[in-house]
């Protein structure tokens, strides 16, 4: 017989915390808390297989599942003394979703479920407090009414019509009598609206409240969710009975959220608000701005109302030994969730918490030099992307603002972008590449295609853990949360602090780690790569066997490379030098002479220009390796394209605008990415890479002379198909070569060598071998010729073909293993049966992506080479490849 339902609380539990597939990470905690002895409600999980089967059998639930949640209820009842629907000591459960991963507050949760009018009376005896037991019962029908039946909010308005009946202004000045008034009314308007009564049967009520948490996995926000989230449909939920505890029973209870280090810092600090009498949700909704847990903490974030150590200090003390089991045992920050009734501490969630990239590697590195975790273990908890958040521009701390207003800190960066007051209105600026913040009293669900739209999020509401923070963190947004003195008016579309209005599509800066909000637009600098990133990345460097390069041509992207630890340049497209203003002039007079000996005037030109560019490279690089790549593009790129340009080109060549358009027709290609471009033209014009191996062997001479150690060039042909085409340009190269280095007695150790990125190139790579000195695969072209596709057509549709299933991933992104993948091992098999020590490497996008980077370390590249920007990501994937490399080989 399956096992649908584990239970837990009272010191032990039938799951663990690696059972979170199944149960789901709320009840994979739940039950790990209940192993750990912390003091847990007793309860039940239902397995996410019960909601993959409720799906893959139209909506019906297993035959023994009946059974074994009976048997759930009976056990908390016989721990409790309590029992379901009892008229002197009911048991009320809450009823709430836990998937794998967490899904902040899109799926549904019922609480205080097991009410109705005969065990309304036994928990106000029980509790000693009618109003409060009324109370309860109002908000559980107002919350089954919403969530399971499907009634649109008109609760609320009744509430409001029976507080203006009644002369009342705040909740807490209704009565017990006032509550069962309304709780009344608020029945009739359920019978009115669902044509039968509400349902007074506690079982009745729990499987409404179980089969709505289970359809809730299929809404349209957990839909969309999942969807930026990558998290497949059939993961599921879990569904979680578990015995209520109350924070709202009084002064003596209360609720909160807390991090066991600080999230947006790391810092090794507990980091936690609570809210007094108040229920589990209200925290989360940000409703009320919450109070800390921690005397410091309050006073960093300037405050008023007292902490939890001031106001419930034993409380606090327990909480601290909660945090540190907690620690010890995940060995790793956790997010948790309590609840305080009558003075006692109730554990309600433990997860391993949402951080920052910035806190990641604190919490990361602390954790190493705490002796908690190895180093191995703290470069594979960083997620290889995250650092994208780091390497980023923040803004210049010497620039002179003007702060509008303060608030929360709530998720660090910085953005700056026009005001707007709706998720729409950010959506359809941003589609128009407008930069926007998403400014809201507080966000919710609805938001979250705005908030994903906006470069930066602010409420005026809302604490640290409300659903902008976490949703913001998640998305890495910049966030500002609880601006208190900041007001929203959505009807004139105005913001207001200390009485300055700015309206919606003015501009302004949030800083999302320091919480300052600043009119106007602040410049931005480069990233501090010290601390706690560059001790990770030594331990990365340590560890990982590939090596990293970079593509630029630049000396801005070459020197970034180099801050960013690039150990060389994998890629100098040597065109990029030509399209600048003061060299297209030559190259146009090289496409338009007559002859050889008009091309090699204009080559002449170009010669010191191109010579210049390559030693400023070598000079940067002080002896890495870098290679460089012939004359790739088909020369028509280098022409004009319009009337205006064609007369422009006509009075600096001096040729007439007729002979300019005939060759610009004669070099027109209706394919030019399957066309006479790459060592084609090597073939057909040697002049032209004649003179590139001349500039080449030119600056590394003279560098090697200025920097008194030589450079290593790796001088690269593009787009072969045979090897023919190779032996002829090698030819010329290696003949310029010792012209150049004879001329000047100076020894240059250089390499020649292809890329690999046709089809046929790959599979002849054997031949190839014999005399290429390297490889690098060139995988966008490599793709586009093995999909038939181009790059820019693909992305018109290549999202629709994923969501179809045609393709996993994108593969202009990500190596398609079974395709470009596969000819990249062949030709890398087949090179080194030839070439035992041949270089190989890989050049094209897919360098600078993690899974690719894995790939290419099991297939044995001796470098990946990426964007500048992507350098530091590339060296923690590269190290995390070898070590799930070595967990697989068991050498770790
Ligand atoms: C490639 O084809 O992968 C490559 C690096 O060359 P380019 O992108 O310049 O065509
Ligand atoms: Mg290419």
């Amino acid at each position: 017989m399956t096992k649908w339902v584990y239970r837990f609380g009272d010191g032990t539990a039938e799951g663990r915390a690696e059972m979170k597939d199944l149960l789901g990470g709320k009840g994979a905690g739940l039950a790990e808390m209940s192993n750990l002895g912390l003091p847990v409600p007793p309860g039940f999980t239902i397995t996410t297989g019960v909601c993959t089967h409720f799906y893959a059998h139209g909506k019906s639930y297993p035959a023994e599942l009946r059974e074994q949640v009976a048997e759930g209820l009976a056990a908390i009842e016989r721990l409790l003394g309590a029992r379901f629907g009892d008229a002197d000591n009911p048991l009320l459960v809450s009823v709430r979703s836990g998937a794998r991963v967490s899904m902040p507050g899109l799926m549904d949760t019922v609480l205080n479920l097991g009410l109705n009018d005969q065990a309304v009376a036994g928990l106000a005896r029980r509790s000693g407090d009618e109003r409060f037991a009324y109370d309860s019962h109002r908000r559980f029908i107002q919350m089954y009414g919403q969530v399971v039946l499907g009634i649109e909010n008109h609760f609320e308005e009744l509430l409001e019509n029976h507080k203006l009946d009644t002369g009342v202004t705040l909740d807490t000045d209704l009565s017990a009598e006032d509550w069962r008034t309304i709780v009344a009314g608020f029945k009739d308007l359920v019978a009115q609206e669902l044509g039968h009564p509400f349902p007074e049967e506690p079982q009745e009520q729990l499987w409404g409240a179980i089969g709505a948490v289970f359809g809730s996995w299929m809404n349209p926000r957990a839909v969309t969710y999942r969807r930026l989230h990558d998290i497949p449909a059939d993961w599921g939920t879990a569904v979680n009975v578990q015995a209520m505890v109350f924070g709202n029973m009084g002064p003596d209870c209360a609720t909160g959220v807390a991090f066991t280090r600080n999230p947006s810092t790391g810092a090794n600090e507990f980091y936690g608000e609570y809210l007094v009498n108040a229920q589990g949700e209200d925290v989360v909704a940000g409703i009320r701005t919450p109070q800390h847990l921690t005397i410091a903490g309050k006073q960093a974030s300037r405050l008023a109302l007292p902490a939890m150590e001031e106001v419930m200090p034993e409380v606090l003390a327990e909480l601290y030994q909660v945090r540190r089991t907690l620690e010890d045992h995940y060995r790793d920050m956790q997010d948790i969730e309590f609840t305080v009734q009558r003075g006692k501490l109730w554990m309600l969630q433990t997860r391993s918490g949402k951080r920052t990239a910035q806190a990641a590697l604190k919490i990361a590195v602390s954790l190493v030099e705490e002796g908690v975790i190895h180093r191995d273990e703290a470069v594979r908890r960083i997620e290889p992307a995250s650092l994208d958040q780091l390497l980023h521009p923040m803004l210049d701390p010497t620039a002179n603002t003007t702060v509008l207003t303060r608030g929360l800190p709530a998720s660090p960066g910085a953005a700056s972008g026009q005001v707007v007051f709706s998720a729409d209105e950010a959506e359809s600026l941003a589609v128009r590449g407008e930069a926007v913040i998403l400014v809201r009293i507080e966000t919710s669900p609805e938001d979250i295609h705005g908030m994903h739209a906006a470069k930066g999020v602010l409420t005026t509401r809302g604490g640290m853990t409300s659903h902008a923070a976490v949703v913001a963190r998640g998305m890495v947004r910049p966030c500002i949360a609880g601006t208190g003195d900041l007001r929203a008016d959505y009807a004139a579309r105005t913001m207001t602090a200390r009485n300055i209005v700015m309206k919606a599509g003015e501009i302004i800066t949030i800083d999302g780690s320091t919480g300052e909000v600043m009119i106007g637009a602040v410049p931005t600098i480069q990233p501090e790569l010290s601390g706690d990133f560059a001790t990770l990345m030594d331990w990365a460097d340590a560890i990982r066997g590939m090596k990293v390069r970079a593509n630029a041509e630049t000396v801005v992207d070459t020197s970034m490379a180099r801050r960013f630890g690039a150990e060389g340049i994998g890629l100098s497209r040597t065109e990029h030098m030509f399209f600048e203003a003061d060299r297209i002039g030559a190259m146009r007079r090289v496409i338009m002479a007559e002859d050889e000996t008009g091309r090699r005037a204009g080559l002449a030109e170009l010669l010191p220009i191109q010579r210049e560019d390559f030693a400023e490279i070598f000079r940067i690089m002080k002896g890495f390796p870098v290679t460089i790549r012939l004359l790739d593009p088909p020369l028509h790129e280098f022409l004009p394209k319009t009337e205006a340009e064609f007369g422009e080109m006509a009075r600096l060549t001096g040729k007439s605008v007729g002979a300019i358009r005939q060759r610009a027709v004669a070099l027109h290609e209706t394919n030019p990415m399957l066309g006479h471009r790459g060592c084609r033209l090597g073939i057909t014009y040697p002049e032209i890479y004649e003179m590139q191996a001349a500039a080449i062997f030119e600056a590394a001479v003279a560098v090697t002379q200025e920097i008194g150690k030589p450079v290593a060039p790796e001088i690269m042909v593009p787009l072969i198909a045979t090897k023919k085409e190779f032996d002829i340009l090698k030819a010329i190269i290696d003949r310029v070569g010792r012209k150049v280095l004879e001329g000047a007695g100076v020894s240059v150790p250089y390499l020649v060598g292809t890329m690999i990125e046709l089809p046929r190139a790959a599979l002849r790579a054997g031949e190839v071998a014999e005399t290429a000195e390297f490889f690098s695969f060139g995988t966008n072209d490599l793709t586009q010729t093995v999909f038939g596709l181009s790059r820019d057509d693909a992305a018109s549709f290549i999202g629709a073909y994923q969501r179809l299933g045609i393709l996993e991933h994108d593969p202009f992104v990500t190596l398609d293993v079974a395709g470009v993948g596969e000819l990249v091992r062949i030709a890398a098999e087949r090179g080194r049966a030839t070439r035992p020590g041949l270089k190989l490497g890989i050049c094209g996008e897919h360098g600078g992506d993690p899974a690719s980077i894995r790939f290419c370390h099991a297939v044995g590249l001796d470098y990946v080479s990426c964007s500048p920007y992507r350098v530091p990501i590339a060296r923690l994937a590269a190290a995390q490849a070898k070590l799930s490399g070595d967990l697989r080989d068991g050498t770790a």
